[in-house]
């Protein structure tokens, strides 16, 4: 593959500012170029984007700036010949301590203070409600860079960490792994579910009723994975009648999510807009990826990270 330009579509200005991926580009061989919609693509071109465009299928190559590339059509880059890439393997942390944090609100009621003190209310919870981490048990649904960066802090700070992964093969910081036709049982006894699967035709409304039922009720549910990974009406529901304690959603059915969808409006959901992985080194992470494909395609190697 003979890369002649790498195209910075706008959309990828969601996850960073587009001048900063250009000049840490800049040190290729290759030229680097801001493009907008509108743009017309060749064989050369190696196209960096947070968003498809059809335009992007006469390109060569198609960079996702994401780890979810659940909004690309991948049979239509499979017929177009284009290589699509995306971002897995550089969320290890931002998620992951993002997790971290939402679970120690929940345990150490945070969230409740941050809302009283907007208030200017001195008010603390009652005695039993309060609780910590250690010893308590932490299912991850999905055991790759994100999983694996949830389980690892999970053990280190004294929490029973087991997970669900396809293989059922040992992860490191996880004393049980279980299978997916296991996931009631992996959930049945976790104080915190964490949901980090990508959206595929197997995990979409993979957390429905019957597993937020199984859950116990003093459970708290995070999904740092994508909003269809969960059914939006159970979670509602469960969230209406106790059968959960709370939720921390940063991934939703429609991003974003209108200002009058009911998930607003829960004091137990804590809600991030879909910014978990933002960092303020991005675009450092993916023009790295960028670049060792670009030299992987310049020696006429296979792409890191291909999935189309
Ligand atoms: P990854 O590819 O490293 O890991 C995903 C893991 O899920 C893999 O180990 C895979 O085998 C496993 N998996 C797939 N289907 C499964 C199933 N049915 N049951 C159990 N495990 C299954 O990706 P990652 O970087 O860890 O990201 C995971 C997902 O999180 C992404 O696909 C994306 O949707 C989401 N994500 C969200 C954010 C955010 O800002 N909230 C950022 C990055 C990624």
């Amino acid at each position: 593959m003979d890369i002649e330009r790498i195209a910075v579509h706008e959309s990828a200005g969601r996850a960073f500012p587009l001048s900063a991926l250009v000049e840490s580009l800049s040190s290729l061989s290759v030229p680097v170029e801001r493009v907008t919609d509108g743009e017309r693509y060749g064989p050369g071109d190696c196209v960096v984007t947070f968003s498809p465009r059809e335009a992007f299928h006469d390109a060569a190559w198609v960079h996702g700036v994401r780890a979810g590339y659940d909004e690309f059509d991948t049979d239509a880059y499979e017929a177009s010949g284009t290589a699509l890439t995306n971002s897995t393997g550089i969320h290890g942390d931002t998620v992951p301590e993002t997790v971290v944090g939402y679970l120690t609100m929940f345990a150490r009621r945070l969230h409740v203070y941050r809302d009283q003190q907007r208030e200017r209310v001195w008010d603390h919870e009652a005695y039993e409600v309060p609780f910590t981490l250690t010893g308590e048990r932490v299912c991850v649904v999905g055991l790759g860079t994100i999983g694996q960066g949830v389980a690892r802090r999970a053990d280190a700070l004294g929490m029973d960490v087991v997970g669900v992964r396809r293989s059922g093969d040992p992860v490191d910081g996880v004393e049980r792994v279980y299978t997916p036709d296991e996931l009631d049982t992996a959930v049945a006894d976790a104080r915190f579910v964490v949901l980090a699967v990508p959206l595929t035709d197997a995990t979409e409304g993979l957390i429905d009723a019957g597993v937020l039922d199984t859950m116990p009720e003093d459970a708290y549910l995070v999904n740092v994975a994508r909003g269809d990974v969960v059914v939006e009406d159970a979670l509602l529901s469960a969230l209406d009648d106790g059968r959960i304690a709370g939720a921390a959603i940063d991934a939703y059915w429609e991003e974003p999510l209108p200002t009058d969808h009911p998930l607003w409006g829960y004091e137990n959901v804590v809600m991030s807009p879909h910014c978990a992985a933002f960092t303020n080194h991005y675009h450092e992470d993916i023009a790295e990826l960028v670049r060792e494909n670009v030299e992987r395609a310049t020696r006429g190697e296979s792409l890191r990270n291909r999935v189309a």
